[in-house]
C-alpha cells in the first residue's frame, strides 16, 4: 500500500515510520523545509527512543520516504494521512483546525483515484464533515473517503504504543475505505489488536473522552493528595490501595506538579468548548482544567515553604523540565510554570535535563543550564525534580549534600523513599506523603 503521511511530527513521523515498518511505501511529508533536510541526512528532529534505528532501517529498504513535495507524494498515495497540529487557538480555548483544513485544500489538487483521507490528528467532532467539504469544493470529482483515526501513543514510548496499542479506534463509513483501512492495519490486525470500527464523529469524539479521563483521573489524585498532606496520610498507599480494584486501574494515579504535555492541557480545553457549543457542558472537565491550571503554579509554593517561605537571591536547582520523561517536548510543561512563578518571587534557577534544553531554551528566559544534576546542585540553595527522569531516581545524596549550600529536596514526583532521604540528612518535601 501507498501511503503519504502530511505532518512529520511527533505522530506523522512515528506513524510513517511505523507503517514503512509494516511493509507499506511511506512518504512523509512536512512544510518545514529543515525538518525534512534533517531526516534526508539521517538525524531526527525529535527525540524519541528506537525512532532514529527504526527509520533507518525503513530507508536502507527504500519504503519510508521524506519530502516537502506534497503533491508528488497524494498524486501516487492510496491512503493519505494528516497528522499536523491542531493547538489551541489564541483567546478562545478550541482547537486551531487552520493546519488541517489548509492541508485539505493542498491535498485536494493532487488527489487521484479512490483515496482515503485519514485525520490521526486530534480535531474536534464535525472536523471530518469539514474536511471531506473543503476538498468536494476545490475537487468536486474527487472519489475520496474521510476516516477519522486518532491516534494513542505515548510520547517516550510511541512505537510500542504504535504497534502493541490497546485498540485502533477507526470511523469509518465507506465500505471501500473500511478495507484500506484494514489492509494498511493487517499486521496489528493479526497479532489481534482490538479494533473499533465505528462512525466518524464518535471516533472523533474518542479520542477526546479518553484523554480528558486519564487527565481527570490525575487531577483526582493530585487532589486526594492535597488532602493527605492535611490528614497525614500517604497518597501512593492510597493510589495502590484503589488502583488493585480492577474497576480502577492503578495507572495515572501518580501524584505529581499536575498534567502538562502538548495534548492533555489543550485537548480538555477543546473538548469543553465543543460541550459548551452543544449546550452539553462537561462540568467534570471544566473543573479538571481549572484545577490543574492553578496546581503548577501552587507547586512553586511548596518549594518557597521548604526554603524557609522565600527564594528572592537564592539559587535553586531544578532537575527535569520536559512534561514528562523520554521526551525532549516542552509543550505546556509544568517546569514552565514552576520555573517562572519562582523566577517572579526573586529565585535564580539552575537546571538540568537530559534532552530537553534546546526545546527549553525557546520557552524559557534566564537559566543557566548544566550538564549533569550535580553540576546543577553545585552552590544551590535548594534541588527540586520536576521530571522523574530514570537517571534522577539514584542520585548520590551523599554527594549532593555536600555540594548544596543547604540540603533540601522537593521531590515533585515521589520518587525518593522520605525516610532514606531524611537519613541523609535532608529536608525533604514530596507530594501526599506528609
Ligand atoms: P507536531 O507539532 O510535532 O507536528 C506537526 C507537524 O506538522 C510539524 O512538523 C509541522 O511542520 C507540520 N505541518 C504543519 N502544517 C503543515 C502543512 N500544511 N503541510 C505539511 N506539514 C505541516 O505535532 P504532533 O505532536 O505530532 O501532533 C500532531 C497531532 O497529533 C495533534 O493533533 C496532536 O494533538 C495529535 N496527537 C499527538 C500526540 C503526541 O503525543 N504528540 C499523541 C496523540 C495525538
Amino acid at each position: 500500500m501507498r501511503i503519504a503521511v502530511v505532518g512529520s511530527g511527533y505522530v506523522g513521523l512515528v506513524s510513517g515510520a511505523c507503517f514503512s515498518d509494516f511493509g507499506h511505501i511511506v512518504s512523509c511529508v512536512d512544510n518545514d523545509a529543515s525538518k525534512i533536510a534533517s531526516l534526508n541526512a539521517g538525524k531526527m528532529p525529535i527525540y524519541e527512543p528506537g525512532l532514529a534505528e527504526l527509520v533507518a532501517n525503513s530507508v536502507r529498504q527504500k519504503r519510508l520516504f521524506f519530502s516537502t513535495e506534497l503533491k508528488t507524494a497524494v498524486r501516487e498515495a492510496e491512503a493519505v494521512f494528516i497528522a499536523v497540529g491542531t493547538p489551541s487557538r489564541r483567546g478562545d480555548g478550541h482547537a486551531d483546525l487552520s493546519y488541517v483544513y489548509q492541508v485539505a485544500r493542498d491535498i485536494a489538487g493532487a488527489l487521484q483515484g479512490f483515496t482515503v483521507v485519514v485525520t490521526k490528528s486530534t480535531v474536534p467532532v464535525g472536523t471530518g464533515d469539514e474536511v471531506e467539504r473543503i476538498i468536494k469544493e476545490v475537487r468536486p470529482d474527487a472519489d475520496i473517503a474521510v476516516v477519522s483515526n486518532p491516534e494513542f501513543l505515548r510520547e517516550g514510548a510511541a512505537i510500542e504504543d504504535f504497534k502493541r496499542p490497546d485498540r485502533i479506534v477507526l470511523g469509518v463509513e465507506d465500505k471501500r475505505a473500511e478495507a484500506v483501512m484494514t489492509e494498511i492495519y493487517r499486521p496489528l490486525y493479526l497479532n489481534q489488536a482490538p479494533f473499533v470500527f465505528t462512525s466518524r464523529r464518535t471516533s472523533e469524539l474518542t479520542k477526546y473522552a479518553a484523554n480528558a479521563f486519564l487527565a481527570t483521573k490525575i487531577t483526582f489524585i493530585n487532589e486526594v493528595a492535597d488532602l493527605c498532606e492535611k490528614v497525614g496520610a500517604n497518597v501512593q498507599d492510597v493510589a495502590r490501595g484503589i488502583g488493585l480494584d480492577k474497576r480502577i486501574g492503578g495507572k495515572f494515579l501518580h501524584a505529581g506538579p499536575g498534567y502538562g504535555g502538548s495534548c492533555f492541557p489543550k485537548d480538555t480545553q477543546a473538548l469543553i468548548k465543543t460541550a459548551q457549543d452543544y449546550g452539553a457542558p462537561i462540568r467534570i472537565v471544566e473543573t479538571v482544567s481549572a484545577v490543574n491550571d492553578q496546581r503548577k503554579r501552587a507547586m512553586a509554593r511548596k518549594v518557597l515553604a521548604a526554603c524557609d517561605g522565600s527564594v528572592r537571591g537564592k539559587t535553586i536547582a531544578v532537575l527535569g523540565l520536559t512534561f514528562k520523561p523520554n521526551t525532549d517536548d516542552m509543550r505546556d510543561s509544568p517546569a514552565i510554570s514552576i520555573i517562572t512563578a519562582l523566577q517572579d518571587h526573586g529565585a535564580l534557577i539552575r537546571a538540568y535535563d537530559p534532552e530537553g534544553e534546546e526545546q527549553a531554551k525557546l520557552v524559557l528566559n534566564n537559566i543557566t543550564y548544566t550538564k549533569d544534576p550535580y553540576e546543577c546542585g553545585t552552590g544551590a540553595d535548594a534541588l527540586v525534580i520536576v521530571t522523574e527522569w530514570d537517571e534522577f531516581r539514584a542520585l548520590d545524596l551523599p554527594r549532593l549534600t555536600g555540594l548544596l549550600t543547604k540540603p533540601i529536596l522537593i521531590d515533585l514526583r515521589n520518587i525518593y523513599d522520605p525516610a532514606e532521604v531524611r537519613r541523609q540528612s535532608f529536608t525533604y518535601a514530596s507530594i501526599g506523603r506528609s
